[in-house]
Parts: C-alpha cells; structure tokens; sequence
C-alpha cells in the first residue's frame, strides 16, 4: 500500500465528470486499499478518486463508525435538512457552513462490482453528498455562496503559501 499525492484546488481533474468504473477485482481493490492509506494519512474521512488525479466514479470513506468503498455511486433519495461545517482536503480543511440533507441514501458498486444500497444519517449522510460530488466534478465551495466562496479560497491561498 502506498500514501499517494492529494491533488488540490484548482486542479483541472477536480472539475471533471469522472469515468465509470468498469474494472473490478483486484486492482481496484488495490486503489482502493491505497486511497484509504492516502485519506488515514491526511485525517480524512472521505477521499474521492479525482482526489488523488484520477478521473473516475469512485470514492472510499470511513466516517461515523461507516467504512465502505463505492464505485459509481448514485444518491437514491435525500431528506431532512442538517447545518453543520464541511472541509475538502483538496481544498485544505478549511472549514465553511454548508446545509445539507439529512437523511441520504447511497447506490454503488463494491470492488468486486456488486451492487449495493447504504442509508446514512448526519456526517457519514454529508460525506455521501461530497464524495458524490467529487464524482460529478464538483467541490463542495460551489456548493457556497460568492462571499463564503471567496474565503474559503483565501484562507486555502494562505495555507498553501505556508508550507
Ligand atoms: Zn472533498
């Protein structure tokens, strides 16, 4: 298993539409194995393959006492309203406000290709929505008004040049 490179904003894969998975088996469980090392590392609880530059639906999340790894992940239904903070470690943590559905019910492939459906509530229910997101090419500071936007990029802009 190998920690690999977080790919950071505004990196051009984090705004792309990823590929489907297609490949199982293996060498997707490998990637996987190697994403979950990579999001451990950096204290995450959610990492999407785009983070790590690789186009494709794919994302692994270990969040809420929830660990699963899902390919080509499709939201089947989401409900309920929760306030709560969110942070990208493709954007450095930095931390904004951000509503999102409470209650939210995940459809995607394990590593060897069976289909599965998972329900989560609250901040593994978050995690769902912004590894999705990551899939579809978007971060969660889209998701943001202009002003929240704008410092989130800021502080992210500081602690870039910090290090
Ligand atoms: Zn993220």
């Amino acid at each position: 298993m190998a920690v690999m490179q977080i790919t950071e904003y505004p990196a051009q894969v984090l705004k792309e539409v990823g590929e489907p998975v297609r490949e199982f088996g293996a060498e997707l469980e490998r990637l996987a194995a190697d994403m979950f090392e990579t999001m451990y590392a950096a204290e995450g609880v959610g990492l999407a393959a785009p983070q790590v530059g690789l186009s494709l639906r794919l994302f692994v999340m270990d969040c809420d006492g929830l660990k699963l790894v899902a390919a080509n992940p499709e939201i089947l239904s989401a409900e309920g309203e929760q306030e709560g903070e969110e942070g990208c470690l493709s954007v450095g943590k930095v931390h904004a406000p951000l509503a999102r559905a409470a209650r939210v019910r995940l459809r995607a492939q394990d590593v060897r290709g069976e289909f599965y459906e998972q329900e989560a509530e609250g901040l593994a229910a978050r995690c769902f929505l912004h590894e999705t997101d990551h899939c579809d090419g978007r971060l969660f500071i889209d998701r943001l008004s202009p002003l929240r936007r704008d410092m989130v990029k800021r502080r992210f802009q500081k602690i870039r040049k910090w290090r």
